[in-house]
């Protein structure tokens, strides 16, 4: 099964994709996780993207594309990924489409997540995330706090803010997402294969609301 994540940065998308792919059993790759792995590791490859990440720009498409194609080609994902990040503007979603019908595959379902902006920034502002590469459980020190501070809640390891989760970097995310990367709804929509789930605090509804009411639905 392949599955595809869309939606603004803090929308929920880690979250619902950790969770379906714990249920389905299913892995997730996240395209920002392997930048910044590249960053962290200092590769060729980190050098490249660190000042597109630093700034809330959108890594160049040749690039990406040839990052997550190599990745996709790897054999645990044989039999299905959920991508989270990826696609992310026209350019990339047409090569992914291109690149499935070559190794006769199709992509099953876009899962468009969709909360208020204000709502985005307090929330990305306020994320800790897990250090534990095994485990990167998302805190929220509002919403969802751990129990004690600073430490993930699942194994102990120390919680950590990403670079790019502060209001400025966030609000250039949030112009890159609308500008490049909202338009793509559309393009799954017009495939029929779109669901789109409000995520917000406002009606109650968050990530893990909607990946429970799509495990049944998946399985
Ligand atoms: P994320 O973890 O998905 O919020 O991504 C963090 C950053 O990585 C983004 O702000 C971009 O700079 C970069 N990035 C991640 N995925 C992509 C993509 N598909 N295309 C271009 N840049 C990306």
């Amino acid at each position: 099964m392949i599955l595809i994540m869309l939606g603004a940065p803090g929308t929920g998308k880690g979250t619902v994709a950790s969770i379906l792919s714990k249920e389905l059993n299913i892995p997730a790759v996240s395209s920002g996780d392997i930048f910044r792995k590249a960053i962290q590791d200092k590769t060729e490859l980190g050098q490249e993207v660190s000042s597109y990440i630093e700034r809330g720009a959108l890594v160049p498409d040749e690039l990406t594309i040839k990052v997550i194609e190599a990745r996709l080609n790897e054999p645990d994902l044989a039999n299905g990924v959920i991508l989270d990040g990826f696609p992310r503007t026209a350019a990339q979603a047409e090569e992914l489409d291109s690149f499935l019908n070559k190794n006769n595959k199709k992509i099953d379902l876009a899962i468009n997540l969709e909360t208020p902006r204000e709502e985005l920034i307090e929330r990305v502002v306020n994320r800790r995330i897990c250090s534990n590469s095994e485990c990167k459980t998302i805190f929220n020190l509002k919403l969802t706090p751990p129990k004690q501070d600073g430490v993930c809640d699942k194994c102990g390891s120390k919680l950590i803010q990403r670079k790019d989760d502060n209001e400025e970097v966030m609000n250039n995310r949030l112009d890159s997402y609308f500008k490049e990367t909202a338009p793509i709804v559309d393009f799954y929509k017009e495939k029929g294969k779109l669901t789109t789930f409000e995520v917000s605090e406002r009606i109650g509804v968050m990530g893990k609301d909607v990946a429970e009411s799509l495990i049944e639905k998946l399985k």
